[in-house]
């Protein structure tokens, strides 16, 4: 047992009474039943108070790590993070379809929360997930498989169904990576050709400080290599939009050592250390922030850039930078990229509580009109109304929310504000 800590950012102070860690799942068990209010807590990394709690926070860092390899899937610990997952499949020739920017967060954390990676092809992480086992405020276990009734809105839970102890996650042979940046494509070509454009590589990402509306500052293009080695990334399409390779490493947010980011110039790697742009021994994007993404449907992913282009010059002063990518749609009920292949727009404000609220606001305002949906580890500020009226299922996710927690154990302030 010890004090509750705060986010990683150190932006949220959790308000818990404490953090117990359970060694074992009769220990979780016990944990649980002396716990009105309790939520698990992941890396730490969400940048809200979705983790957070007025009873228990529930470690699972203790817990047994155990990855059990099948021929296309990897059983894993739920408190594992993916940067000592990846390399451990890799050694057993398996592979992920894909990962978030950075291989420091769990999965469980990063699977409640839809996080996602880039690529037109390639779906959130949640939806790598074929299945669950959780164990309920009540110590029963429950399992849900891919095709299950509750499967599709057990997996983006936000952490209010139960503690998720264990995942089946989708595994493929494992595949080598290249990236290579990009510099300077103009906004008016990267918009004219936006599908040819994230359609470079597998995984494609533009950065920008919308310090100049004309101009992004860089274009990430990661490409699995096959056995016959790769073309160069289209340079027809390259100069089209007025790109030019980086002479060197270079790091998203200016002034930041590049040391931190993984591989690029073209050289060839495992998957796990290409897919992510920061290393896991190094502290992932500018360290000193906050962060918010809202993801729009991709054919309104052009007229999205755009309105923010328009408030450039709002934006600039708050911000380190800002990362435009694409995620595959999933089916899953609280996924902000179900039902509808997604451009994400994400931001990487600096650390002013109270200039990022402002900035948030701002975009919130610009992307109404597009239906845009927060993620959910981020910060927002967004009526609780309107993201319901964003998400089908979401009278079907609050239904299971009773029927699997009836005592509203898990259900804190963050779950509660939404009305779920
Ligand atoms: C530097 C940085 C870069 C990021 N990059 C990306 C990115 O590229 N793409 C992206 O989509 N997101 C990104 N994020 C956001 C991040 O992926 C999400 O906030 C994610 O949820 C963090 O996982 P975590 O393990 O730290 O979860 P926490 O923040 O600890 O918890 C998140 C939620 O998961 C729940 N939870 C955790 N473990 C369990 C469990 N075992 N059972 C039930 N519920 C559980 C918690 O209760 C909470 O509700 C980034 C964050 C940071 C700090």
């Amino acid at each position: 047992m010890s004090a509750a800590e705060a986010n990683w950012a150190g932006n949220i102070a959790y308000r818990a009474q404490r953090v117990l860690r359970p060694v074992s799942l009769d220990e979780l068990r016990d944990a649980l039943a002396g716990s009105p209010r309790a939520r698990v807590l992941g890396t730490r990394h969400s940048f809200n108070d979705i983790a957070d709690t007025d009873g228990v926070q529930i470690s699972l860092a203790h817990m047994p790590r155990e990855i059990e390899t099948l021929p296309d899937a990897v059983r894993v610990s739920a408190a594992l993070r993916y940067g000592d997952l990846a390399p451990a499949i890799h050694a057993r020739g398996l592979a992920l379809a894909n990962l978030a920017s950075l291989p420091h967060i769990s999965v469980a954390g990063s699977v409640a929360t839809g996080t996602h990676g880039s690529g037109d092809a390639l779906r959130s992480l949640s939806a790598s997930v074929r299945a669950l086992t959780l164990m309920t405020a009540d110590g029963e276990i429950v399992s849900v498989r891919r095709g299950d009734a509750d499967f599709a809105g057990a997996v983006v839970s936000l952490g209010a169904l139960g503690v998720v102890t264990s995942l089946e996650l989708d595994a493929e042979p494992s595949y080598r990576v290249a990236q290579e940046v990009f510099e300077g494509p103009r906004w008016d070509d990267v918009l004219a050709r936006f599908d040819e454009v994230t359609a470079l590589g597998d995984s494609v990402s533009l950065f920008t400080t919308w310090s100049d509306a004309d101009v992004a500052r860089q274009l990430w293009v990661k490409r699995r290599v096959p056995a016959t080695g790769l073309a160069p990334v289209d340079p027809d399409l390259i100069a089209a939009v007025g790109a030019v390779p980086a002479a060197g490493p270079r790091h998203p947010v200016p002034g930041v050592d590049a040391a931190a980011c993984s591989v690029q110039g073209g050289e060839p790697g495992p998957w796990f250390e290409r897919l992510p742009h920061f290393r896991l021994e190094f502290t992932p994007s500018a360290g000193d922030e906050l962060q918010s993404e809202f993801l729009v449907a991709r054919a309104d992913g052009a007229a999205a850039i755009e309105a923010l282009r328009a408030i450039a010059r709002d934006l600039a002063p708050a911000l380190h930078v800002s990362e435009v990518r694409t995620v595959a749609a999933d089916d899953l009920w609280l996924s902000p990229s179900g039902g509808r292949d997604s451009v994400a727009l994400h931001f990487t404000w600096k650390r002013d509580v109270a200039a990022a609220r402002e900035a948030v606001a701002t975009v919130e305002r610009v992307l109404a009109p597009f239906g845009a949906r927060p993620h959910w580890g981020k910060i927002f500020g967004m009526a609780p109304e309107r993201i319901a009226a964003l998400y089908p299922r979401w009278a079907d996710f609050r239904a299971l929310r009773e029927r699997m927690d009836p005592r509203g154990v898990f259900r804190n302030a963050f779950v509660a504000r939404l009305g779920l």
